[in-house]
């Protein structure tokens, strides 16, 4: 009998698979800050909501969390509406305090918001995940704990907005209605953002323990902050010094980018004054249309305290009194201490003004010198005078050389009577001429810096008109498609890149909380 061949088992091969596509509660949750002590927070769920409905999922930000953006169905509804919590989510209310205008208050928090998590993304960073709108919570006071479409709708568009002009920020996940009216002016529907951030640390988070006195939870507090957003710190002689210093550079970047593309937050509290340095709470916040230095837009800043001109200066202001609730671990000896606080304070504003003239500089094309600075400066005197468009000046200016008549036609010809930009324009033609770059490259740096598209005013509330009026989103979707790629020519978007007719523009922006 002839032998029988031998096969031999290779046992089974298992069939590739992808894993589980993620919804948002099967994500890598690691919840760092509710593991601090207990004063820090409240532990809190958020409050459900009759009838949720997805009105957007920001699909490339999901897909950074981990998140398969093709699975919203259910259950990652269920969690952007506070009515499902996800596995390893441990939910809590933020405890912090502040200065609003000036004014002390001991005691803010998140009043309207649950933190429902952190999760590790793809590139393994720690993002906080938190509902905004989610219900009342021990620090609500007087208010109700939700939102309204309207400021939700617009927190979505400037956020995202501003992450496309490389600024940093936090970020929109998701907007659901909650099939709820919420009694503002008048009754609105309610809404609930899901804000991604590096973390929710504001100065007010220290000022909260500085008021109580809490040393120690001020020393825990700094301890994880610069474990979690400034290792290199805790390499520093004085670690803390070095904390300071990393935050005041950050805060005065941020501030300097601010400025680069005429935005003005509105609100900057200092429980609105992020330590990571991003961009956080978006309120009464506005991109400017025509040049105006001292530009105001928030119903509530009557005195202009946070008006265009004065970020600088409040940026240290706010870090001035978040190196005052460091001081007590900087060193035991208070003089020292404030010595040595003193001197990082002092480098806030060399650091501002380097990064907002560098990039004055490249916003006109030109390399940062002094004489280049005043040529830039003599431009924001003419643009100021004229309330020539802050983004279409910058943005046309190439089109001096390549189609004066439409530089004209696009920038509302405010300038084109103006004395001095006439002989402004012929300078700047000279300079621009004599550089070593060519024309071609001098024009493509420039056109990655300054924007086409902004959020501008009166095309978010037309946005959130056609929500609330006609439950009609498509204005958004459009919105958002020309934001988040600001830099590119898009012809069918171009409208989206006119400042607004005088009868459009809209001068005032309310906090809507
Ligand atoms: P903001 O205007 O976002 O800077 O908020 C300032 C403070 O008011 C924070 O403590 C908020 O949590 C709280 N707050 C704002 N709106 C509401 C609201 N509708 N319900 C409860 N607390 C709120
Ligand atoms: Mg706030």
């Amino acid at each position: 009998m002839p032998a029988r061949t031998k096969y031999t088992s290779i046992g089974t091969i298992e069939r590739k698979t992808r894993g589980q596509p993620k919804h948002l509660g099967n994500l890598n949750f690691d919840n760092t800050y509710s593991r601090l002590p207990k004063s820090f927070f409240q532990t809190i769920a958020p409050k459900p909501v009759s009838d949720p409905k997805l009105i957007r999922l920001n699909k490339s930000l999901a897909k950074e969390l981990g998140m398969d953006p093709s699975i919203v169905e259910q259950q990652n509804l269920d969690i952007f509406a506070g009515n499902a919590t996800p596995m390893k989510s441990k939910q809590i209310a933020m405890a912090y305090a502040g200065h609003q205008f000036g004014n002390w208050v001991p005691r803010l928090g998140d009043g309207r918001a649950v933190l429902i998590g952190e999760v590790l993304d793809e590139n393994g960073r720690r993002r906080d995940i938190q509902l905004k709108g989610s219900g009342p919570t021990l620090f609500s006071r007087m208010g109700d704990g939700r939102a309204t479409i309207g400021p939700v709708i617009r927190e979505y568009i400037v956020s995202e907005g501003m992450a496309a002009l490389n600024i940093p920020t936090t970020r929109s996940l998701a907007i659901v209605t909650t099939g709820e009216l919420v009694a503002r002016e008048r009754m609105e529907p309610g809404a609930i953002l899901t804000r991604v951030a590096s973390s929710h640390i504001r100065v007010g988070t220290f000022q909260y323990f500085y008021g109580q006195q809490d040393e120690d939870a001020i020393r825990k507090l700094a301890d994880y902050t610069i474990n979690r957003h400034y290792p290199s710190a805790a390499k520093d002689s004085n670690p803390y010094v070095g904390f300071l210093r990393s935050v005041v550079n950050r805060t005065a970047e941020l501030i300097s980018s601010w400025m680069l593309v005429g935005f003005i937050h509105g609100v900057m509290n200092t429980d609105n004054s992020s330590i990571s340095g991003e961009t956080i709470d978006y309120g009464p916040c506005a991109f400017m249309d025509g040049f105006y230095p001292n530009k105001v837009f928030s119903s509530i800043d009557t005195l202009g305290r946070y008006a265009y001109d004065q970020q600088p200066a409040v940026g240290l202001w706010n870090l001035s009194r978040f190196a005052e609730t460091l001081l007590c671990i900087i060193n035991s000896n208070k003089e020292k201490a404030t010595v040595e606080a003193r001197a990082v304070l002092e480098t806030y504003w060399p650091t501002f003004e380097k990064h907002f003239h560098i990039g004055l500089c490249q916003k006109i094309g030109l390399d940062h010198n002094e004489e280049n600075l005043s040529l830039t400066f003599r431009l924001l005197d003419c643009m100021s005078e004229t309330r020539a468009d802050f983004t279409n000046t910058f943005r046309n200016l190439p089109k001096l050389f390549t189609a004066p008549d439409i530089f004209d036609l696009e920038t509302e010809e405010k300038l084109k009577f103006h004395k001095e930009f006439a002989e402004w324009s012929n300078e700047w033609k000279t300079k621009i001429a004599e550089q070593t770059a060519s024309l071609d490259a001098t024009w493509r740096n420039m056109y990655e810096i300054n924007p086409l598209f902004i959020p501008r005013n009166h095309q978010i509330q037309r946005v959130i008109d056609f929500a609330i009026d006609a439950d009609d989103y498509q204005p958004l979707d459009q919105m958002l498609t020309a934001i988040t790629d600001p830099f590119t020519e898009n012809a069918e978007l171009k409208h989206l890149a006119k400042q607004p007719k005088p009868e459009e523009e809209i001068r005032q922006t309310f906090c809507g909380t």
